[in-house]
C-alpha cells in the first residue's frame, strides 16, 4: 500500500477490506509483521520521544487508527484516508483464523479481563484457537521464557494489548524473535471485549 507520513510517522493507505487480505496474505507467508496502530495521541507522542518514533517507523504495518489521523492527513494535503480501527481489525483477524484455522494468542491486560477476553472472541467466533493466553504483567526477567512459549505453541497471530507505548516498545524488541505471522498491538481492546 501507499505509505504517507504524518509528522514523522508513516501511515499506510488501507481501508479495512484491504488490511484483512494484507493479513490473509502475511498469514501464507513466513515473516513475523507487526501491525500497529496509529492515533493523534501516538503522533503527539512521537515528537518528543525519539524512542516511540524508531519504533513506530520499524513497524511493518501501520493502520489509520481513527479519525484523527484520517483528519491530520486531509488538512496536511497527503490525500484521503479511510479509517482502519485497531479496535476492529482485531475482530476481523480472529474471524478470519476461525475459519481458515490459524493459532491465536491474547497477550496483555489484568488476568480475569485476559481470560474472558478469550472467552468471549471463541464464543463469537466458534472454531477459534487459542493457543495461549498470559495477562500483561510480567516481569522483564520472564519474557525469555515467554518468547519460548510463544514459539512451542506456534502461533500466527498474536494480538498485544500493554497500552501505549508500553507495546509498541515490546513489539520492536520482541517480534523479531517471535515464530508468528503477525502480531497487533491492540491497546485497551481486551477490556473492551472483556466488558
Ligand atoms: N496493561 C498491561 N500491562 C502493563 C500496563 C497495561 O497489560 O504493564 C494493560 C492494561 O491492563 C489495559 C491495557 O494494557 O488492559 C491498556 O489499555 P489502554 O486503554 O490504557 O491503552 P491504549 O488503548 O490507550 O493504548
Amino acid at each position: 500500500p501507499t505509505r504517507i507520513e504524518i509528522l514523522g510517522v508513516p501511515v499506510d493507505c488501507l481501508t479495512m477490506d484491504r488490511t484483512v487480505e494484507l493479513a490473509a496474505s502475511i498469514l501464507a507467508g513466513d515473516k513475523p509483521h507487526s501491525v500497529v496502530a496509529v492515533n493523534p495521541e501516538k503522533v503527539m507522542r512521537a515528537r518528543r520521544d525519539p524512542a516511540l518514533r524508531g519504533q513506530l517507523r520499524r513497524a511493518n504495518v501501520l493502520i489509520p487508527d481513527g479519525i484523527g489521523v484520517v483528519m491530520a492527513a486531509r488538512i496536511l494535503g497527503l490525500g484521503r484516508l479511510r479509517r482502519v480501527p485497531g479496535s476492529e481489525l482485531m475482530p476481523r483477524l480472529c474471524e478470519l483464523a476461525a475459519r481458515r484455522g490459524y493459532r491465536v494468542f491474547l497477550f496483555g491486560a489484568a488476568p480475569d479481563v485476559n481470560e474472558r477476553a478469550a472467552q468471549v472472541l471463541c464464543e463469537r467466533y466458534p472454531g477459534l484457537i487459542v493457543a495461549g493466553t498470559q495477562h500483561g504483567f510480567l516481569a522483564d526477567s520472564e519474557m525469555p521464557a515467554f518468547i519460548e512459549r510463544i514459539n512451542r505453541l506456534q502461533v500466527d497471530l498474536l494480538f498485544v494489548a500493554l497500552g501505549s507505548p508500553k507495546q509498541e516498545d515490546w513489539m520492536d524488541r520482541f517480534v523479531p524473535r517471535l515464530r508468528v505471522k503477525i502480531c497487533q498491538g491492540v491497546g485497551g481492546t481486551f477490556d473492551v471485549l472483556a466488558g
